[in-house]
């Protein structure tokens, strides 16, 4: 199919040393209803096979990763790395790739990794394909960790969103079976969910992201929208560049969270590069206030954004009958503008 190869041609993936990993922060969270200091880690592997076959149109990851990373490579990050704790009780673990992909990481690194972070922390969140993740190893995961969360980005439940926009060719059945299986095992599911892939007018990213939180609300302990934001060497990049993107507007954000208040899952988004250009963003001076207004939504701290007010709201709004019109969703003020 050619959007895979377009997607691919795009890459560039860079030389970087095997031995570092590629970032470690702390940022808030929520653990058993409380808000915590979470630990996140990315661990640099060899990466997300599916990036190095073609890749999803808005991920970057792969300009990230190294060619190959050894099992010592990553035994020795994990150790250079556990030197950071300060006591987080809770870790987020990232690969750019899937924890659960024997050939990215193996099974002796996956059993020291959960070891030493099982050992430190009450609650482990890792990420993975749905399709790879596996009974055995969900079982052989959860002996050394106390909670473990597994982290799926299903993106959309829309097969052809998935399929054109996002390319990606798994879906809600996948999802759901791994969902099973994970709980089965007594882990959580968290559900990764994007707002505004490419293609998608901003009416139309705000109806997918609604529909497919609530028809990923019964396979989900946690939904997190994830508002698209312009990474390079990717399509969005590419399509950005060109005026023919623009990252959800933060206003998209919220109805998307207000629409999906009913859910049985605990709803949140963390807009990366929120308010800036490259993220989901409004007009520069409400940006600010809206993305805190997402992080207290997203940390239990309000309810509602009903005290928010713009006047660029109407400028979302006339965006969002624009596009149809023209019939396009590339992005009306650049094109105006140019
Ligand atoms: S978004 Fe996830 S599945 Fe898609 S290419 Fe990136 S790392 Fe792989
Ligand atoms: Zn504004």
């Amino acid at each position: 199919m050619r959007l895979q190869q377009v997607v691919k041609d795009e890459r560039r993936p860079r030389e970087f040393d095997p031995r570092e990993y590629i970032s470690t922060w702390t940022e808030k969270d929520l653990l058993h209803g409380k808000i915590v200091d979470a630990w996140v880690i990315i661990f640099r592997t060899r990466g997300c096979y599916w990036a190095r076959s073609s890749g999803c149109s808005m991920c970057g990851y792969v300009n990230d990763v190294a060619q190959e990373v050894s099992p010592a490579d990553i035994g020795h990050q994990l150790d250079v790395v556990l030197k950071k704790h300060q006591g987080q009780p809770l870790v987020k673990v990232y690969t750019s790739g899937n924890f659960f992909d024997d050939h990215e990481v193996s099974l002796d690194v996956r059993e020291r990794i959960l070891t030493e972070l099982g050992d430190r922390c009450d609650k482990v969140i890792v990420e993975t394909l749905a399709h790879l993740l596996r009974r055995d190893q969900l079982e052989h995961a959860l002996r050394f960790v106390d909670e473990l969360e597994i982290a799926l980005g299903l993106e959309s439940t829309n097969e052809n969103v998935l399929r054109y926009a996002v390319n990606k060719v798994w879906g809600l059945n996948e999802h759901a079976r791994a969902a099973t299986v994970a709980r089965e095992a007594g882990a959580t599911v968290k559900t990764y969910l994007l707002i505004k892939p490419p293609f998608l007018t901003e009416r139309e990213a705000i109806e997918d992201a609604v529909r497919s939180g609530h028809e990923a609300d019964p396979h989900s302990d946690t939904v997190s929208f994830n508002p698209v934001n312009v990474q390079s060497r990717t399509i969005v990049d590419r399509l950005f560049r060109r005026g023919e993107y623009r990252p959800p507007w933060l206003w998209s954000v919220v109805e998307v969270l207000e629409r999906t208040r009913d859910l049985k899952a605990h709803v949140k988004s963390h807009p990366t590069a929120g308010g800036l250009v490259r993220g989901a963003h409004n007009c520069g001076t409400c940006d600010r206030r809206v993305v805190n207004a997402i992080e207290e939504f997203s940390l239990g701290l309000r309810a509602d954004f009903g005290d928010l007010s713009c006047a660029c709201q109407e400028v979302w709004r006339a965006y969002g009958e624009t596009q149809p019109f023209m019939m396009t969703s590339a992005d009306p003020l650049a094109v105006l503008e140019a």
